[in-house]
């Protein structure tokens, strides 16, 4: 497993575990959370010792059972956690990093991340309590997650010490819309991309074309298309890729994913067969669907969407106002419809919040930025 040096002087694996999805299953006991345990420690055996949860990932059980794997081996694995927006003010990170580090079984978490920005409350504020618990040795490093580089620079410059140390974010193959600005900015500042869902949930690649030039390399190598993503990520200056992987021939393969050097004409050809303009849809046209990527609260209507009736937060005017500001929006995710009949040709999902958000910004009346996939799977 190829390693990246830290400033603290230590190296951390550029490939990790990713922990969503692990612990939904409640029963420590049951085959389910045995077969992610054992998944999560042959992972460490095989050098990926960076293991990514949250204290949202299925309700805290995620933590609990990263808890259980880390159990004798604490100083050889990097532990990084989150905390969710609901608790951004001062007693609330306190009180989320207490509970995770009760979960987690451990006296310190190594990167402490804010999972996604929340304008409602001053970022200071958070900042404070994070170097709090710095200061008191609970958390190593501060780290955020799903922040645009205008946040991720507002962040650092409220830090009254130290680095920020990373943005957590999606990069993948079908996604690569961090390089427009997320990722210059981290290299500029020396913090590292944690890029999650590295492998599109499973996808590894949209596309026929994508497709075929990945099977192709795969043969090529001989490695799987799924190592040939990770090696071309991971191959990005700065990047640490974070998959998810319970079965063994994935948790094998990821482990591999490093051990080999694409060439440079190849790392080209797919940068080239894998990149994507957003299309600009008029949101008119769009179907926000219920049944879209994630297990996430939707609005479907504009009304909704304009009071907030889940509580989200940032809410969509907030995020509107961001918008109309300029800040640079990631695409949201589409789907086309077969059915030429169809009212809607596109459906929505993923990034319903943002397609709110951006018909708040400007009435319904301009084309929002997306991209689409080929298939419904
Ligand atoms: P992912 O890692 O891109 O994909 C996970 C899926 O890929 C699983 O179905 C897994 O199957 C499969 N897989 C793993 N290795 C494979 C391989 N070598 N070949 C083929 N398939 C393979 O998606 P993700 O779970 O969304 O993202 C990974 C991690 O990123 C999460 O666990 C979480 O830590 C983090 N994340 C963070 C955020 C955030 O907001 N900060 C959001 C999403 C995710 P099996 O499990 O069956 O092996």
């Amino acid at each position: 497993m190829k390693r990246i040096a830290i400033p603290t002087g230590e190296e951390l694996p550029i490939v990790g575990q990713g922990c969503s999805g692990i612990g939904e299953d409640e029963r420590a006991e049951s085959a389910r959370s045995k077969e992610q345990i054992y998944a999560l420690e042959l992972g460490i055996d095989l050098g990926m010792t960076l293991l990514d949860t949250a204290e949202g990932y299925a309700s805290g059980h995620s933590e609990e059972i990263v808890g259980q794997v880390i159990r004798g081996k604490r100083d050889k694995v990097f532990i990084a956690t989150k905390f969710s927006p609901e608790n951004h003010e001062f007693p609330g990170v306190i009180r989320a990093a207490e509970g995770s580090l009760r979960r987690l079984k451990t006296e310190y978490i190594d990167l402490y991340q804010i999972h996604w920005p929340n304008p409602t409350v001053p970022i200071e504020e958070t900042l404070r309590a994070l170097e709090h618990l710095r200061d008191q040795g609970k958390i190593r490093h501060i780290g955020l997650s799903n922040f645009s580089a205008r946040e991720m620079h507002v962040a650092q410059s409220k830090l009254l010490r130290g680095q920020i140390f990373s943005n957590q974010v999606e990069y993948n193959l079908f996604d690569r819309f961090i390089e427009t600005s997320i990722m210059p900015h981290c290299l500029s500042t020396d913090a590292l991309v944690l890029a999650y869902s590295p492998l599109d949930k499973g996808r590894t690649v949209d596309g026929d074309d994508g497709r075929q030039l990945l099977s192709t390399l795969a043969e090529k190598y001989q490695r799987t298309p799924s190592q040939i993503a990770l090696n071309w990520l991971t191959s990005q200056p700065s990047v640490i890729a974070i998959p998810k992987a319970v079965r063994v021939e994935h948790v094998r393969q990821n482990a591999a994913s490093t051990d080999f050097k694409l060439s440079q004409e190849d790392k080209e050809a797919i940068a080239q067969v894998c990149s994507r303009e957003p299309a600009w849809i008029d949101p008119g046209h769009i179907r926000v669907s219920l049944a879209g990527e994630g297990n996430k609260k939707v609005y479907q209507t504009r009304e909704e969407a304009l009071s907030n009736t889940l509580g989200l937060s940032p809410s969509p005017t907030e995020l509107a106002e961001f918008i109309r500001q300029g800040e640079p929006t990631k695409p949201v995710r589409l789907v086309k419809n077969d059915d030429p009949r169809d009212e809607f040709p596109y459906d929505l999902i993923e990034g319903r919040l943002r397609y709110w958000a951006w018909v708040i910004a400007f009435n319904g009346e301009r084309p929002v930025p997306a991209y689409i996939r080929m298939g419904k799977k």
